[in-house]
């Protein structure tokens, strides 16, 4: 990977890009660096002033402000281990956003690359409402691309599956409109600025972090 990369990848809820940017960081010894877990971290140990405002907005159910997301990615990411680049996971989320990430970009002197991980919406929504874990060894299935053996049973410990409240239709469809609203614009900006390259996301994991490896090394 070429030094001082700023690695954005895109892609809606159950693109896999999560997944995705753990093992990038692992080939490429790199960090990723998720905004959420940030926030939350600060939330829970700091005294600061910025500790209390991230309380103070999640408290009231509200999105913490792009100032202090900018804040707090441009702290993070003067740290050593940033030195050779770092892989953002959920972040920039709105055009406002990825313009602040510019900023950095230039203030860093880095590179921002973006890959947009492709899947439709129809594959989307199976691949979330299929999904079934098990309560006692956390295995992961889809009742459409990796069912049990028998009918809602964990095939390692006989254990009931689980089906996560948040995995309904409703609430999927409500992630999945937020993303095309406000992730999407991104796409066409991130064209604009000719750093974007695209993915089928419905090929396997392996093929889509095959073709992530290519685009990053
Ligand atoms: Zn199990």
């Amino acid at each position: 990977m070429s030094v001082g990369k700023i690695i954005v990848i895109l892609g809606a809820p159950g693109s896999g890009k999560g997944t995705q940017a753990k093992r990038l960081q692992e080939k490429f010894s790199v960090p990723q660096i998720s905004t959420g877990d940030i926030l939350r971290a600060i939330a829970k140990e700091g005294f600061s002033l910025l500790a209390e405002q991230i309380r103070e907005t999640q408290a009231a159910g509200k999105l913490v402000s792009d100032e202090i997301l900018i804040q707090v990615v441009s702290e993070r990411t003067q740290k050593e281990d940033c030195k050779k680049g770092f892989i953002l996971d959920g972040y920039p989320r709105t055009l406002g956003q990825a313009q602040q990430l510019e900023g950095l970009a230039l203030s860093q002197e880095r590179e921002i690359k973006v890959v947009n991980v492709d899947i439709l919406d129809s594959l989307l929504l199976k691949r979330l409402t299929g999904r079934r874990s098990c309560p006692s060894c956390g295995e992961i299935y889809n009742i459409y691309f990796k069912p049990p053996k028998s009918n809602n049973i964990c095939d390692h410990c006989s254990e009931f599956l689980i089906h996560r409240s948040d995995d309904n239709l409703e609430s999927i469809n409500k992630r999945l409109q937020e993303y095309r609203k406000n992730t999407e614009p991104l796409i066409d900006y991130y064209k604009k600025h000719q750093c974007l390259s695209s993915i089928d996301g419905t090929q396997s994991p392996d093929e889509v972090f095959e073709l992530l490896c290519q685009i990053f090394q």
